[in-house]
Parts: structure tokens; sequence; C-alpha cells
């Protein structure tokens, strides 16, 4: 490993990231995401993603969940827009993807058969670049064939469990970094593996290690905030890697600033979001 391809995340890398605002922009400057994430007693999980992704600044956001989450997110996350699934319970399908800028699939949608084969054939149709997490995930693990169908400079968020079940078995960290730079390298995707010191790896062969976030992130839901600030940031035309070495860090900072003032015990997954626009504040 040589030093020039490890690197340590700094607020300068974040601020040339996140551009000011043209005073004449409208919602379209800013890209429409499509969030595929829920089932049947995790809707939490898509209002909490959805809920960052809007958050994260994007412009339009298209929420698809299974039937039984429709008043679910409605209720919740009024501003994000629905598409419906036909199944009651799990995610079976997608709508069509001609206006999407960028994709994130997987927070709370289970790993049913049938949303195995819907998650085979968005890899096929997609252009764009996916964020992939939580079960989507657990669903490359168990058919690690479709790895090869990830579109380009998509963005993996494993969490060292789900990270064992892709990318395998490893005896301490610095193996477990070296399997995860070689995977970027061998599917050209970014691989985002989480936790006190988040480290990236791009399909270049490079590092980059996370400086922000605290242990009361250590939380129910806490990842899936992430997925949906990756989400917000691509799908505005951020790069992946640009946008997965700002989205760890805001993540974590916005984790810190709520740390401040509700501790780290008591700090809940949804306080990463209230406090993301504190995080922006912070970085000017
Ligand atoms: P997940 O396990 O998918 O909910 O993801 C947990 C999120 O919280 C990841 O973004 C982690 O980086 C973050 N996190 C968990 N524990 C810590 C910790 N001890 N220090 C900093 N960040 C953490
Ligand atoms: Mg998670």
């Amino acid at each position: 490993q040589t030093p020039s391809n490890t690197f340590f995340i700094e607020e300068e890398d974040v601020k040339k990231t996140i551009a000011s605002r043209s005073k004449f922009a409208h919602k379209g400057n800013f890209g429409h995401a499509l969030l595929i994430a829920g089932s049947f007693g995790k809707m939490g999980a898509a209002v909490l993603a959805s809920r960052s992704c809007l958050r994260a600044g994007v412009g339009l956001l298209t929420t698809h969940i299974p039937r039984l989450g429709y008043s679910i997110i409605q209720t919740a996350v009024p501003e994000a827009m629905t598409s419906i699934d036909q199944h009651d319970a799990i995610f079976t399908e997608f709508p069509d993807l001609s206006a999407f800028s960028a994709i994130g699939v997987g927070p709370g949608i289970d790993k049913k058969r049938n949303s195995q084969k819907a998650l085979c054939e968005l890899l096929e149709k997609a252009k764009v670049p996916l964020v992939i997490d939580a079960d989507g995930l657990n669903i490359l693990s168990e058919n690690s064939e479709w790895l090869q169908k990830l579109p380009g400079k998509s963005i993996l968020t494993p969490h060292p469990g789900e990270f064992k079940r892709l990318v395998g078995n490893s005896s301490n960290s610095y193996e477990r970094i070296q399997q995860q730079k070689e995977f970027a390298q061998k599917y050209h995707t970014i691989v985002i593996l989480k936790g006190a010191y988040t480290v990236i790896a791009t399909p270049n062969g490079q590092l980059f290690f996370n400086s922000t976030g605290n242990p009361g992130m250590a939380t129910a839901g806490s990842g899936d905030t992430l997925t949906g600030i990756l989400l917000g940031l691509l799908a505005q035309g951020i790069s992946s890697e640009a946008a997965a070495i700002a989205g760890v860090y805001l993540h974590g900072l916005a984790g810190d600033l709520a740390a401040r003032e509700k501790s780290e015990p008591a700090l809940i997954a949804g306080d990463i979001t209230d406090y993301l626009g504190k995080a922006f504040i912070e970085l000017n």
C-alpha cells in the first residue's frame, strides 16, 4: 500500500463538492432520485432514507414502496412522490427509469424471491449509478454472479456483517481493507465499509478514511440515513466518488452535531437527518 493511494477525508475535500445554489435555481437543477425501500414491518427504513435524501438537497424524490406502505410514506414524508408496487408487502417491480438521475435500493426491502428477481432486472436496466444497501447487498451476496451487472460507479454501503457476507472472511482489519480494495477494483464500484472509521474504496484503488462520526450513531436506522444522503448527492449530478466522500463526512458531522445536543446514548437515526442542515452550515 503506497501512502499516495490513501487519504484522510478533510473538510476542504467536502466543501469543494457542495456548491452554493444559484439565486435562479429551480428544483429541476437538483436531480430526481428514485429510492426503492421498505417492506411489511420495515417501512421505517424507507421513511428515514427518504427524509435524508431530501435533506441532502435533491430536487425531486420518488420513493417506490409496496402497497401497504402508501399511507405511511405519504404521511411521514409528504415531500416525496410515490411509486406503488403491485405487491402488498415487498418490492417486486420498479417504475420506468428514464426520469431518474440516481437510484437507491435496499433499506428495509427484505430478500424474498420476487424481490431478488426485481433487483436483478434493475441491475440490467439501470443506466445511472445505484446506491445499494442493506438487503440489496444481502441479495447480491446470495447471487454474487449479479455483481457483474452493477452499473458503473455504483456505491455499495455494507456494515461489517454485510461486508463479510458479500466479500468473505478476513482475519484482521488490514486484510479486510485489502479485500475491500480488490473488490472495488474488480467490480468497478465504490465500496463504503461502514464503522467507527468508515473506509471508502474506489475502482482505481484509492482508499479514503472518514474522520467524522461517533458511537452515538451505533443505533437502528443510522445506515438508512447514509443511503439517503448518498442518493441525494448522486442524484444532483455529483460524481460517485465525490458523493461518497462528502456523504460519509456529512453523515458523521451531522451525527456529531446531534450528539452534542442530544447526547450519544439518546441519539436516534432521525436526529442525524435533522442535523444535516447544521452540518451544511458548518461547512460554510
Ligand atoms: P448500519 O449498521 O447500516 O445502520 O450503519 C451504521 C452507520 O452508523 C454507519 O454509517 C456507521 O459508520 C455509523 N456508525 C456506527 N457505529 C459508529 C461508531 N462507533 N462511530 C462512528 N460511526 C458509527
Ligand atoms: Mg444498515
